[in-house]
């Protein structure tokens, strides 16, 4: 049993290491759809600008037609006026005339703004177009980039995986199913010290009673509020390099107060 404990700490300290693992891997692939999101946005904006210059374009095209019309028209009219005899008559076509000459003014004023809008928007895209490009140029880098980590992050989780594959072999199987029910629902140690007479995994002091219990060792000993099972640290094979963070910190403040 005690073996078998120490055993599944240690392999608690490859779950925790691949939980880690998992979470900068999938932090990582959350970059790299943020970059496609980013590139799919400014496609769209290219897209969208091509789309509105067509429009625009189409818009001359249809006052150029309107135009040519217009002079036809007015062909036409002068040809009648010069046939015409009678002072009213002739009148009556020169109004239309001016009339013609009206609208013709309007769509060639309207012609030049759009003409002038015409100029910004591709202004605009010619932008939006470089600045597609070196997203693109960007993604591309850092695409490769975030790959690589998650390729190496993949390799990594396959050795640690590997190496809990033998150790498992070696724990107490049904102690290995509680371990393992635990570490699902929490994501982090299961198996945790008592310091102080606090579980270390929640922080809630424990009863003396509850403290000797395991302090025997004889069974397993959960504690009442977070459900983690409890050791007395003495029995811990915990490495070197799993300090918790603060005694981590404290021991940096004392090699900085003593440099
Ligand atoms: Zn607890």
């Amino acid at each position: 049993m005690q073996d078998s404990f120490h055993m599944l700490l240690s392999i608690q300290e490859l779950d925790i290491k691949m939980i880690r693992l998992m979470r900068v891997k999938n932090e990582r692939k959350k970059e790299l759809e943020k970059l496609h999101l980013l590139q799919q946005d400014v496609k769209q904006q290219v897209e969208k600008k091509e789309t509105q210059i067509k429009d625009i374009k189409m818009q001359v095209r249809l006052g150029e037609t309107q135009i040519k019309e217009i002079e036809e028209k007015v062909a036409r009219l002068e040809q009648q006026q010069s046939a015409v005899k009678k002072m009213d008559e002739f009148n009556a076509l020169t109004h239309e005339m001016t009339q013609a000459g009206r609208e013709r003014h309007m769509i060639e004023q309207k012609l030049s703004d759009l003409l002038d809008k015409q100029t910004g928007e591709e202004e605009l895209l010619v932008a939006l177009k470089e600045n597609l490009k070196a997203t693109h140029d960007n993604s591309t880098i850092l695409e490769g980039e975030i790959l690589e980590s998650i390729n190496k992050i993949n390799q990594e989780g396959r050795e640690l995986l590997e190496q809990r594959e033998v150790m498992t072999k070696q724990v107490n199987g049904e102690l290995f199913k509680i371990y393992e029910r635990l570490l699902k629902n929490k994501k982090d140690r299961v198996l945790v010290p008592i310091e102080n007479r606090t579980c270390s995994g929640c922080h809630i002091v424990l009863t003396p009673q509850h403290e000797n219990l395991v302090r025997q060792g004889d069974r397993l000993v959960f504690c009442e509020h977070c459900s983690r099972v409890l050791f007395w640290p003495e029995t811990s094979v915990a490495e070197e390099g799993e300090e918790t963070g603060t005694t981590r910190r404290r021991r940096k403040k004392t090699q900085a107060v003593s440099a």
